[in-house]
């Protein structure tokens, strides 16, 4: 028997936007356990903002499961917080809310800073670096400077090896911004390895004294570009029949449901959705085929394709939950009639 480190990964009830928690319980196997041999297990949720004191205790339900590459005999399982009677889901428990997974792919782009002392990693401590031009998949020492790469590597590496099918890396036009691509077959898939990546980026950095800045304007209204989280995603239908006709009555449901959208797209959007730095405004939704100054970028490849394939919402942001963001878009999607 070998006693596993099994570290239970779940979301917060912070608001506006949760946060990762994580605790580990050690069990004993004999192999490295499959998720259904993983016991639920519980939290003080008065300490998340999930519960009051007086009947603090949430549960949590294994629901995905990865090796932890940084821990011998290590685990990571990611979990969704129940209530007590351990089926019905805690009203913070997004990933509950997502129905029809059938068939949908999700490809989610992480944009975030490195943050140390306050300041975006390689920014002086007064005034700021020389402007945006180099620093977009730049690459010397004036451009990224001398850490984060390494950083940006290992958790590349991490990933790669908790089984988390990332799909690129890049340095992004900011200094000390970056970005990470995930795509999943299923949005539950896509997301949960989201989340667990940001865990893996937020514990590697620990060691290096830097933090994670997800928020999407964390240099305010200056002429710094703000961090988001484009969604590209498709449906079967989408990638197999589509046309012409059925993508404007989707993209008619995109508009009418703007607000559901904006409203889980991620805290403080418009200060990021102005119009400038590839952004569209938030309170317009709009679309484009190549257009990164509208609200959902077509691909040149789905208009020659007859109308088929993926699509990217260009709204959510870097602070968004990934739930809460294919949630919405699998439920505007269930509105539009298929022919
Ligand atoms: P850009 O920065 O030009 O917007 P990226 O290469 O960073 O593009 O991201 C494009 C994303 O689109 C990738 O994460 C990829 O996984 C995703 N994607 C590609 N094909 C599909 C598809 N059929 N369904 C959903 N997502 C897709
Ligand atoms: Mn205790
Ligand atoms: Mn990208
Ligand atoms: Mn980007
Ligand atoms: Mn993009």
């Amino acid at each position: 028997m070998t006693k596993y480190k099994l570290e239970y990964i779940w979301l917060d009830g912070y608001k506006p936007t949760p946060s990762l928690r994580g605790k580990t319980q050690i069990k004993e196997f004999d192999h490295f356990p499959s998720l259904e041999e993983l016991p639920l297990w519980g939290f003080d949720g008065s300490s998340t903002e999930q519960a009051e004191g007086r009947s603090s205790d949430c549960v949590l339900m294994p629901v995905a499961l990865y090796p932890d590459p940084a821990r011998k005999n290590g685990a990571l399982v990611m979990c969704e917080v129940m209530m007590p009677d351990g089926v019905t889901p805690h009203v913070t428990n997004a990933r509950a809310t997502i129905l029809d997974d059938e068939g949908a792919w999700f490809g989610f782009e992480q944009e975030y800073f490195f943050y140390k002392d306050g300041r975006p990693l390689g920014f002086p401590e007064h005034g700021y670096p020389s402007p945006q031009g180099p620093y977009y998949t730049g690459v010397g020492y004036k451009n990224v400077g001398d850490i984060a790469r390494e950083i940006v590597e290992e958790h590349l590496e991490l990933c790669l090896e908790a089984g988390i099918n990332h799909e690129g890396i890049n340095a992004e036009v900011a200094k000390g911004q970056w970005e990470f691509q995930i795509f999943g077959k299923g949005s539950k898939r896509a997301a949960d390895e989201v989340w667990m990546a940001r865990y893996l980026l937020q514990r590697l950095t620990e060691k290096y004294g830097i933090d994670i800045e997800y928020h999407c304007k964390p240099l305010g209204d200056t002429d710094w570009n703000g961090s988001g989280m484009h969604c590209n995603f498709s449906t079967k239908y989408l990638r197999e029949v589509g046309g012409k006709e059925y993508f404007e009555a989707l993209m008619a449901a995109f508009e009418k449901n703007l607000d559901d959208h904006i409203a889980v797209y991620g805290p403080d959007n418009h200060l990021r959705l102005t119009g400038k730095h590839e952004t569209a405004p938030w309170n317009k939704f709009s679309y484009g085929v190549a257009d990164r100054g509208a609200s959902i970028r077509v691909p040149h490849s789905f208009v020659r394709n007859d109308y088929k394939g993926y699509l990217e919402d260009r709204r959510p942001n870097s602070q968004g939950d990934p739930y809460k963001i294919a949630s919405q878009v699998l439920k505007t999607i269930s509105e539009v009639e298929l022919k």
